[in-house]
């Protein structure tokens, strides 16, 4: 376990050159020059916080870590982090885990360059040519849904896929808790609030997305000061930014077993704030949106809390110009839309569309390692697999399509999307529908949608390397291997996208 000493003093024979260099400087003057944080750094948690049984168990070693000081988190209401604009907000440093910031925060040193060699680690290999969009697959890609008996009946979106698991991870005994994201509730439904879930209503109450940045790893401070006690087998339920780090903390949590359920990811907004205006600009009811999604038919759909659907066609934005600023910068440096070191990924965008509603329509399924394949068979009396063939070739290459719509998504990073009037509703209609029979399907879907965010995010890191900001460690900020080889694919697109953004400001 590494842990910051009480002083900074001694804290530097332990540190690598690159974390003497940037990292932990940098972090204490960050927390000198925020005044009262400073000393929440060098506070400690009582020895007592911890049971003097968990030392007998775990060894004297262990025990001898266990009582020792640790740093203390950094306060919720923190405003600025160590990944200043880039940071996630994962929760890391809201945990006594904070001294690993450097080594597993997704922003900071090389970032996500670190998949590559955490894929090796979690998989014991790296993704191979094959699986260079949706990663390690070791037992296979397949469609996924629940059963209809066993469709969730009060949940607010979604179909249920990634909470069936979890019940069943419970119920089996296999786990004694679920790290999840529950809602804030009271008026704040889509807020999320990462929980440590103990029964399969608990694991229920995260259903549906909380479309926002979540800070998942906070949960781990409760689990660490109870751990040789109830919780020693975990199931972690995150996104790529999240389980990265988790997975660069693993071995301090002291866990007996864990398990990595996850979902895709992408674009979350940064705060109730932007939410609220993306769906102004997205829906005629903003109010009682309770979940929404772009879906395979190339449309917004919105789910109501009464019960109703809307589905909006993307070309159909209100004052789309009013939604820079909506998507958190974190996400436009992010390269793991597909949660590429859980042990299962689930999400909806490589399974062919089938006319449904969001929370009817199958979904899909990365079985990753050993673990993942265990999960889905532990679960399999609440799940249908393999029903729906994912590989559908589209009429027009999705190649063609990819410049079409990187240009209006880079105006609306760098805010230069002008108002303009889209439109009128029956032609986004007809487009969406062409686009729908004619364009990528299945998985080539998802590919085109991998493909799309990869290259928009290759062209906003380099524009925010060095950006008023961001961290400095930017520099250093790396992309993994699959990122690099989609950008081979688009070398022209990306250097035309590159001259004319580089300049700017991402927003
Ligand atoms: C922010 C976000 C963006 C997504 N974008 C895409 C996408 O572009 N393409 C795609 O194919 N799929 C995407 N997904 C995944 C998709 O929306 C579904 O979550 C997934 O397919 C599982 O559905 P389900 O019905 O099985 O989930 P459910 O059974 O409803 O369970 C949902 C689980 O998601 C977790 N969760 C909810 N909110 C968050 C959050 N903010 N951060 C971390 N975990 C959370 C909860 O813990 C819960 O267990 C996204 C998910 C999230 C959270
Ligand atoms: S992303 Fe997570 S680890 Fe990185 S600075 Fe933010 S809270 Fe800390
Ligand atoms: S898009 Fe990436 S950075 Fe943003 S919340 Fe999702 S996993 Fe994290």
């Amino acid at each position: 376990m590494d842990l910051i000493p009480p002083a900074p003093v001694l804290a530097r024979p332990a540190l690598s050159r690159l974390e003497r260099r940037s990292g932990r400087r940098r972090l204490l003057a960050m927390r000198s020059r925020s005044g009262a944080a400073l000393c929440f750094a060098f506070a400690a948690f009582p020895a007592a916080a911890f049971p003097r049984r968990a030392g007998r168990r775990f060894g004297r070693a262990r025990g001898a870590a266990l009582r020792a000081k640790k740093p203390a988190p950094m306060p919720e209401t923190q405003r600025v982090y160590p990944a200043k604009d880039l940071c996630s907000r994962c929760g890391l440093c809201n945990t006594s885990l904070i001294s690993k910031v450097q080594s597993a925060c997704a922003f900071l040193g090389h970032g996500m360059l670190r998949i590559d060699s955490l894929e090796s680690r979690v998989h014991g290999r790296q993704r191979t040519e094959e699986e260079l969009y949706f990663g390690v697959a070791q037992h296979g890609i397949h469609s996924i849904r629940t059963k209809p008996q066993h469709a969730p009946k009060t949940r607010t979106a979604w179909t249920g896929v990634v909470t069936a698991i979890a019940c069943e991870m419970l119920r089996s005994n296999k786990v004694d808790a679920v790290l999840c994201v529950a809602s804030k509730g009271d008026g704040a439904q889509l807020e999320p609030k990462p929980i440590l879930a103990r029964t399969e209503a608990e694991v229920l109450s995260s259903g549906g997305v909380k479309p926002m940045l979540s800070p998942n790893l906070l949960p781990l401070e409760e689990l660490w000061q109870v751990r040789g006690g109830e919780i020693r087998r975990l199931l972690f339920i995150g996104v790529g930014c999240q389980v990265q780090a988790l997975r660069a903390v693993e071995e301090d949590l002291g866990l007996e077993e864990l398990y990595v359920l996850g979902t895709n990811c992408v674009d979350n907004p940064r705060s109730p704030e932007a939410l609220q205006r993306f769906l102004k600009s997205a829906s005629e009811f903003p109010d009682t949106a309770a979940g929404f999604e772009f879906m395979q038919d190339n449309r917004i759909h919105v789910k109501h809390s009464d019960g109703r659907y809307e589905r909006i066609p993307v070309f159909s934005l209100k004052d789309p110009q009013m939604c820079t600023g909506v998507i958190a910068k974190s996400c436009y440096a992010c390269f793991d839309y597909v949660n590429a070191l859980t042990d299962l990924t689930v999400g909806y965008m490589g399974a062919p569309w089938e006319g449904k509603e969001m929370t009817q329509h199958s979904q899909y399924c990365v079985v990753r390692n050993a673990k993942g394949q265990e999960m889905l068979e532990i679960a399999k009396d609440r799940l249908r697999m393999g029903e729906v063939d994912l590989e559908v070739p589209g009429r027009v290459d999705r190649f063609g399509l990819l410049p079409q719509v990187l240009k209006p998504e880079l105006d609306l990073a760098f805010g230069r999307r002008k108002a303009s009037v889209g439109p009128p509703r029956w032609l986004a209609e007809l487009l969406c529908e062409l686009l729908t029979r004619l364009g990528p399907q299945g998985l080539d879907f998802a590919r085109a949608s991998i493909e799309r965010a990869t290259v928009r995010n290759l062209v906003c890191l380099e524009a925010m390397r060095g950006q008023k900001g961001s961290p400095r460690t930017s520099a250093e900020l790396g992309v993994p291997r699959h990122a690099a080889r989609i950008r081979e694919k688009y070398q022209d697109l990306y250097e035309e996208l590159l001259a004319a953004y580089s300049d700017g400001t991402v927003q």
